[in-house]
């Protein structure tokens, strides 16, 4: 799940996209409202982690603009300021979720999980697909109950494609939603990760079916 973090100060930004990173999300981090709705808008985050105290804009006026531009994604305001009218203009203006600073580093992570469950309509933290389970909150996978040894981007594979069971995932969904920008991305770094999952999950797991020219489809089994 690829998450955008927006905040101007660096060591606390550092230290969200650290803890972010260890609990399984492709980040991007951006300190400037600015750029905030210039990635926001052509890259399709699962999650946008939002400031509200921003050198250039009031992330107020960022969050209006974001959802002004039709951006989906669920958003979950990050504010120092105590003030209850915040929070409430925040929420109203369509914010998803709010923390006040300082949070708990697990709170941030367990909302951010709960928030995209909620946007992706898959509230039960575990997905099923036949005799394969993922637990997005522990981030164990199982085939019939046996644990599954997964790296970091396998698991995030099989996650996107496990939430869509039965469609095709185009290659640049699962592209943007598996890698940020920092990752330098071979062409076919997707076609690896799908080969080591299909070897891992052969021959009792689902099947992880190419389908030509568009993507990748995950069959039950
Ligand atoms: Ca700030």
């Amino acid at each position: 799940m690829r998450v955008l973090i927006v905040e101007d100060d660096r060591s606390l930004a550092r230290g969200m996209e650290a803890l972010m990173a260890t609990a399984g999300f492709a980040l991007d981090c951006v300190s400037s409202g600015e750029e905030a709705i210039g990635v926001a808008v052509s890259e399709p985050y699962n999650l946008i982690i939002l400031d509200l105290g921003l050198p250039d804009m009031d992330g107020l006026e960022v969050l209006s603009a974001l959802r002004r531009r039709e951006v989906q994604a669920p958003i979950l305001i990050l504010t120092a300021r105590r003030a209850v009218n915040d929070r409430i203009e925040g929420l109203d203006r369509g914010a998803d979720d709010y923390l006040s600073k300082p949070f708990h580093p697990r709170e941030l992570q367990s909302r951010a999980r709960a928030l995209i469950r909620r946007a992706l309509g898959t509230p039960d933290p575990v997905l099923r697909v036949g005799s394969l389970s993922l637990d997005r909150s522990t981030r164990t996978v199982a085939l019939n109950e046996s644990v599954v040894d997964l790296r970091r981007r396998e698991m995030a594979v099989l996650e996107t494609l496990m939430g869509r069971p039965g469609k095709v995932v185009t290659r640049e969904c699962l592209t943007a939603e598996v890698f940020n920008f920092a990752d330098a991305v071979a062409p076919n770094a997707l076609d690896v990760y799908v080969g080591r999952l299909r070897r891992k999950l052969t021959p009792h797991g689902p099947t992880i079916r190419t389908v030509r020219g568009l993507g990748y489809m995950l069959e039950g089994g």
